[in-house]
């Protein structure tokens, strides 16, 4: 599963801004690249990819090839017109030779860059079709001036599908009732097929009782076979997608060269094997030994992985991420596990709840080196696969957080206005400034190092006993242990901060978004529904009720607007404390009543005033609700002997460019 930057949505300009680590601002690296209809294009930097080895840094080339060589898949998976719908836009926009500065072809150009980021006609994140700003006389007239080799023969119909709203209209469909597969636009089906067939296919296959059972349907396009019945398409390299397919395992064959150890080695060859075959016992095998490759510094995802675009949830959408091990920031996380009986021993809950022996868990942070198909250019902040259950049982799963993807979000968020908008004071702001970035790194760490492992059920206590507010409060609780945690002291001792002030930071921005800023990701009259933002909500609206009679902290008014004022950060930890004392009891009890009355009281609803209000002034801001990214740009440097000396990165590639470059290096020849 990926963590999305706050479901892809919004979220990072509700995080704030706050400073880059490290030499990134003295450089002056320009993070914003673009801004079209509702999207940012940022760049990303790769720090650190300059230390690593020649042979790593070989790997890395040629898995980022690898990478590249899969994103048309993506494409038609997405929608069987995405492919010559791209190749008809993009040859009318390079081929232009009137003015720039006509309005139709602007309308064009921003259409085109939508169809890249949505990669196809349809909104990456709404499925709704794109709707085109130029007119279809004026497309029409340019198509018929192209040269005959670029003029598809289904011309007529492409045209139809840019511009008639009903053909097409959405890309998965999830509305209750409808034919989730005959009313979606996903290439994953044939047309003509229906749901309930598929659906009988699918119950057809599965072996009743298998306790290891493979993803049924993951890789496939679901066909009428020649007898009429439903059957696969396999995506393999004798098969569909065949072209695309042969050209990443030939560039995985290069990289197996350079692999740092036998257990690399063997994932690469299984992964070639796997794109051979396409059995899916062979995705499994490579996924186990994906898990247990811990110790190389280069990893990389590539496969069809999530499904979240196939409304039967089933079929994977092709995805490569390259990275590699920030080795500093992963030694915070380190020091922490290894440090996580100090923070149990000392939890503020009854001792009877804490665990006698706790074991923290090592999650890896990660600088992402390219990112392609579902992961390009709108990007996950973070990854936890695989995703098939009996795997994860057994061997468990690898958890990332992509840091450079972070940071980049961060740093372009300065200055987009939202802090000057919602942050109460110049002190307030420069002290998010200073240590914000940081700050908000390690409440993540705790949380996922420490908090969820910590405290116990006691005898008795069935693990499921809070039922469908489990997740809700299981967040609030490991939510809890973070902050407390991030105020204490300790953390200065173990050098994981350098200011005791540092907390405060955190603490006002958790707050702010809890009682107020998240809310512009729901829609009036709404309640909160989503578990992490209800966690956020109860924690926050916990301590303000709790806290504002003591002073602690309060909602001000200002102008006309509302602000949050703290006034005491220490005893701000101590109502942390307290709440953390009461979840954790709920959980070690099993209380599903308590529990219950947590959530409904503090979690669900939304004070409709201040709700409007942060709507209005939050869209004032012009904030693009949605970003993506570039990639960077690896050459191999050769010495004059032809032998690669060197390979280099480079920033300086835009959107366009970028994209019009994928299409005519990368494009997958030759389907069907
Ligand atoms: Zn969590």
């Amino acid at each position: 599963m990926p963590a999305l930057a706050g479901a892809a949505i919004l979220m990072n300009s509700v995080m704030s801004s706050c400073v880059e680590s490290g030499e990134a601002n003295s450089e002056e690296f320009e993070y914003v690249v673009d801004r079209f209809a509702d999207v940012e294009i940022l760049r990303y930097r790769v720090p650190g990819f300059e230390d690593l080895s020649l042979d790593q840094k070989q790997l890395v080339y040629w898995l980022t090839e690898a990478a590249l060589a899969g994103r048309d898949m993506m494409w038609d998976q997405n929608c069987r017109h995405n492919l010559p719908v791209r190749n008809l836009v993009e040859a009318v926009y390079t081929g232009w030779d009137g003015k720039k500065n006509d309005p139709q072809y602007q309308a064009l150009e921003v259409y085109l860059k939508q169809l890249w980021m949505g990669n196809g006609i349809h909104h990456h994140y709404s499925m709704d079709k794109f709707t085109p700003g130029f007119s279809r006389e004026f497309f029409e007239k340019q198509v018929s001036s192209l040269p005959a080799d670029k003029k598809p023969d289904n011309v007529d119909e492409l045209i139809e599908v840019i511009f008639n709203p009903a053909v097409e209209a959405k890309r998965v469909n999830q509305a209750d009732g409808a034919d989730l597969v005959q009313t979606s636009a996903t290439n994953i089906y044939a047309p003509g097929l229906s749901q309930k067939e598929v659906e009988e296919y699918y119950n057809s296959i599965k072996v009743t009782g298998d306790t290891m059972p493979v993803s049924y349907g993951l890789n496939s396009r679901k066909v009428r076979g020649a007898d009429g019945k439903v059957t696969e398409d396999v995506y393999r390299a004798d098969g569909l997608y065949g072209p695309a397919i042969k050209r990443v395992v030939g560039n995985l064959e290069k990289a197996l060269a350079f692999a740092e150890n036998d257990s690399q080695k063997a994932v690469i060859a299984k992964l070639i094997k796997y794109f051979n075959t396409g059995d899916l016992r062979d995705w499994d095998e490579y996924s186990i030994l994906w898990l247990g490759d811990t110790d190389s510094r280069v990893d990389f995802i590539n496969g069809f992985i999530e499904s979240y675009g196939d409304p039967l949830g089933l079929t994977g959408a092709y995805e490569s991420i390259v990275n590699f091990k920030n080795n500093e920031a992963s030694h915070r996380t380190e020091v922490l596990s290894a440090d996580a009986q100090w923070f149990e021993d000392r939890s503020p809950v009854d001792p009877r709840f804490r665990k006698a022996e706790v074991k923290g868990v090592s999650a890896k942070v990660i600088t992402a080196a390219i990112l392609s198909g579902d992961a390009y250019p709108a990007t996950p902040i973070g990854i936890n696969l695989p995703n098939a259950d009996w795997i994860r049982a057994a061997h468990g799963s690898k958890s990332v957080t992509i840091e450079n993807i972070t940071a980049a979000y961060d740093a372009a968020s300065q200055g987009n206005g939202f802090n000057d908008e919602f942050v109460i004071d110049e002190p307030t702001r420069e002290l998010m400034e200073k240590y914000l970035f940081v700050t908000d790194n390690l409440h993540t760490d705790l949380h996922e190092c420490l908090g969820h492992g910590s405290g116990q059920l006691l005898p008795g206590v069935e693990a499921d006993a809070l039922k469908a507010h489990a997740s809700t409060l299981e967040e609030t609780r490991a939510d809890l242990f973070a902050l407390y945690y991030l105020a204490d002291p300790h953390l200065v001792e173990l050098g994981l901060l350098d200011d005791p002030e540092a907390y405060k930071a955190e603490y006002y921005k958790y707050l702010l978004n809890g009682l107020m800023t998240q809310l512009v990701r729901i829609e009036p009259g709404k309640d909160v529904e989503e578990a992490h933002m209800r966690n956020r909500q109860i924690i926050s609206k916990w301590v303000l009720e709790h806290g504002a009679p003591h002073n602690v902290l309060a909602l001000v008014h200002k102008d006309g607007k509302t602000y949050l004022q703290v006034n005491d950060y220490e005893a701000l930890r101590q109502l942390f404390g307290s709440l953390l004392g009461e979840v954790q009891r709920i959980k070690s009890e099993g209380d599903y009543a308590a529990g219950a009355k947590l959530v409904e009281n503090y979690g669900v609803k939304v004070d409709p005033a201040l709700h409007a209000e942060v709507l209005e002034r939050y869209g004032n801001l012009d904030i693009a609700p949605y970003r993506g990214f570039v990639n960077p740009v690896y050459t191999q440097v050769l010495d004059d002997k032809g032998n690669v000396v060197d390979i280099k990165v480079d920033y300086t590639e835009n959107y366009i460019d970028q994209n019009l470059r994928y299409s005519r290096d990368y494009a997958m020849q030759g389907l069907r």
